[in-house]
């Protein structure tokens, strides 16, 4: 990697700040969606939801290898918090790629003031990794669209005012007739589901939303009727190196934490560390964290400059979610009973953990990268 400018070092120092002015919220007591809806409201004020916004619409106008630097500068300080800004992130491309002009610059320039949440609504219960498949059907009406369907698992999805919802023309067959919309989650006929109490992901929301006849306007349509499989190919592409720098910020402070907790705890008259069956797993995991970074900053900077690089993005999506899960596994295991939350330490390596299981599905599961990945050898 290149040495870091003044801007980009500046920007991880204020993420440092940020993260230890904001890590009580976690701890604060409140119920989970309150502390997620307090967490989103503080990383909107400092910024970090609109980091790729231009700075003329109110953004912080960064490019992605400056903000894959600030999310894993904010993914190690404030482990497992970051899926609220990310997803708006990616909401943020789609909406830069699929709107023009004046539209396009309301709408960024809305988000970044107002300190909007976006909520991304793909998945259903029928349509995961098979995407082509949803159900959702949004039918022509007069000027404009009719929207009927339900969405599961929409991170955002109770503080978003607005949504991104992918909806099928009737009758049409695979990805032909897919197209995004964007939707006013005020709308009459849209209902924001109860939250879902999963285990990890303690800074997030997430939860179903339901479309029952939701009436939009022609302008609402992202891109060119049709588009929204290439729409959605793209953002995707573009947000699976970001999604591999939060990985990878969680996975170095799951490391430092593990190996600090190695040299120091003796067990036979010895730190743990010095026996080979802890020293050369960690040995292992260094390089793989080492590899992870390089992988995602690789595809950030190949984004910026215009090249290729979509292989490029699953591949760092994959290696980073896979390491990240088998450094918080094995911190698991060498924290011994600590593992049960005695301490402030283990606590951040069992929430990392919890995470990591479920940061492999975000944006495509292992096995959609790879099938990516094969498409392009
Ligand atoms: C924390 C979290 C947040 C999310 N946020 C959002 C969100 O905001 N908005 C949204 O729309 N979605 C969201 N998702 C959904 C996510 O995109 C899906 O989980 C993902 O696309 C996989 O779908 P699925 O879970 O139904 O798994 P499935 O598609 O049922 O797959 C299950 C398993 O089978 C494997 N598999 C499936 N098909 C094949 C195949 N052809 N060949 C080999 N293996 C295969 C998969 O790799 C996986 O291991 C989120 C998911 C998670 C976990």
């Amino acid at each position: 990697m290149h040495p870091l400018n003044e801007r980009q070092q500046a920007l991880i120092e204020d993420a440092r700040r940020f993260a230890s002015e904001n890590i009580q919220i976690l701890d604060s007591g409140d119920d989970r969606t309150a502390a997620a809806a307090r967490l989103y409201r503080a990383f909107a004020r400092g910024g970090y939801h609109a980091l790729l916004i231009p700075e003329d619409l109110g953004g912080k106008g960064l490019d992605y290898v400056s903000t894959g630097l600030v999310y894993e500068a904010l993914s190690y300080h404030l482990p497992a918090t970051l899926h609220g800004p990310i997803t708006t992130a990616h909401c943020i491309e789609m909406i830069r790629i699929g709107c023009q002009g004046a539209r396009r610059d309301e709408i960024l320039s809305a988000i970044a003031s107002k300190g909007m949440a976006v909520g991304f609504c793909l998945t259903e219960e029928g349509a995961g990794s098979d995407i082509a498949s949803i159900s959702t059907r949004a039918e022509r009406s007069g000027r404009g669209f009719t929207i009927t369907g339900n969405k599961s698992i929409v991170i955002n999805h109770a503080i978003a005012s607005l949504l991104i919802v992918f909806a099928a023309r009737p009758g049409r067959r695979g990805r032909a007739g897919l197209n995004a919309f964007l939707v006013d989650a005020a709308l009459p006929g849209v209902r924001i589901g109860k939250p879902y109490e999963t285990p990890g992901f303690p800074g997030s929301i997430m939860g179903d939303v339901v479309f029952d006849h939701v009436p939009v306007s022609r302008d609402s349509l992202l891109g060119e009727d049709d588009s929204g499989y290439f729409l959605l190919m793209e953002t995707l592409d573009k947000g699976r190196p970001l999604v591999a720098a939060s990985c990878t910020g969680a996975a170095r402070k799951a490391f430092d934490l593990v190996l600090d907790h190695a040299k120091n705890r003796i067990q036979f008259g010895k730190p743990l560390f010095s026996f080979q069956g802890i020293s050369l797993p960690l040995a292992e995991l260094a390089t793989r964290l080492e590899a992870s970074r390089l992988l995602t900053f690789d595809a950030l900077s190949r984004i910026d400059g215009n090249r290729t690089f979509s292989m490029e993005a699953s591949m760092a999506k994959l290696h980073a979610a896979d390491t990240l899960l088998d450094i918080a596994s094995f911190g698991i295991e060498v924290l011994g009973y600590r593992a049960a939350g005695t301490s402030a330490d283990a606590r951040e390596i069992v929430r990392i953990h919890q995470d990591a299981q479920l940061m492999k599905s975000i944006d495509g599961t292992a096995n959609v990268q790879k099938m990516v990945i094969a498409s392009q050898l």
